[in-house]
């Protein structure tokens, strides 16, 4: 090592110090997160309030941590809790097993299943870590219910959904570019992404990556917009 050698990579140092600063004081200030991050789950309902969980158990079925417990029932004649014959009687998930993979939000025939982009949840007790259907399905605004150990913060509760059902159903050229998602209470019919429909790149839901997010910080060459 020659004697210049340490000064050298004092240089690289004190060039970064007069950079802008691309790092967060993280839990204060937390960044965006991407539309489709995989959060904590909720249960959705359609927009006349009805639970869209009709209790077919598919998500439990593809889970490959074993976490979701699902028991239908027949809903009752005068006062049916999902459109159709029946619904999602139980519904926990635990969260000591998830691994945010979302293939139960996949596997999901009615969209019931989403994630939202919490994931600053943690907890003291095995009850706790056991989400119920009560915690898990949105409440009458369409949002999901906020738990004492969660830290939500403005944004962790949206774009829950509407990036699933991408393609066309088997295939049809007909379907192509067009949502087949059904409408959320509180929330309507979700925009689809940029590229997923025939809609304007500005009337679809923003997509931006991290990176296009925080590019005001980041230097040119690291393919920010900072000269
Ligand atoms: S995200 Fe994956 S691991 Fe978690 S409940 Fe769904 S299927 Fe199971
Ligand atoms: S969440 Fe979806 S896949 Fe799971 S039981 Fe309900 S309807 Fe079936």
């Amino acid at each position: 090592m020659g004697v210049l050698d340490p000064l050298k990579g004092f240089k690289v140092t004190f060039k970064q110090i007069f950079e802008p600063r691309v790092t967060n004081s993280y839990p204060d200030q937390k960044r965006p997160k991407p539309a489709r991050f995989h959060g904590r789950h909720v249960l959705n309902r359609y927009e006349d309030g009805m639970e869209k969980c009709i209790g077919c158990e598919l998500c439990a079925g593809v889970c490959p941590a074993d976490c979701i417990y699902v028991r239908g029932a027949d809903n009752p004649p005068d006062s049916p809790v999902s459109p159709g014959e029946r619904y999602g009687f139980v519904y926990e998930i635990n969260y000591l097993r998830c691994i945010h993979c979302d293939m139960c939000v996949e596997a999901c025939p009615t969209e019931a299943i989403t994630e939202s982009k919490l994931f600053e949840f943690s907890f003291t007790s095995r009850e706790d870590a056991i989400y119920t259907k009560a915690e898990l399905v949105v409440d009458d605004d369409g949002q999901p219910r906020h738990l004492p150990w969660e830290d939500w913060r403005e944004g962790d509760e949206k774009l829950t959904s509407a990036w699933m059902r991408a393609t066309s159903p088997s295939g049809s050229a007909d379907a192509e570019g067009k949502v087949h998602w059904s409408a959320e209470l509180g929330h309507g019919t979700r925009k689809p992404e940029r590229g997923q429909s025939d809609l304007a790149p500005q009337d679809a839901t923003p997509e931006m990556s991290l990176r296009e997010r925080a590019a005001a910080k980041i230097p040119v060459r690291f393919g920010g917009r900072v000269r």
